[in-house]
């Protein structure tokens, strides 16, 4: 099961949380119920810097 990491806006609130990925998408802080969360994408090591592949908009910040 993959492991999302999410940071709430409101509180500050930093955490990670299993789940599946059919689930419907978390929008709220299990700390101050604020629907302030926001997905943390640089938690993901990038390991395909191999011949033939190339940067794309992803990278993008
Ligand atoms: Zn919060």
């Amino acid at each position: 099961m993959p492991t999302y990491h999410y940071r709430c806006k409101n509180c500050g609130y930093d955490f990670t949380i299993q789940r599946s990925i059919t689930a419907d998408p978390l929008t709220q802080c299990p700390q101050c119920k604020a629907e302030e969360i926001h997905q943390v994408y640089s938690a993901v090591p990038i390991n395909f810097k191999g011949s033939g592949f190339y940067h794309t908009d992803k990278d993008k910040k």
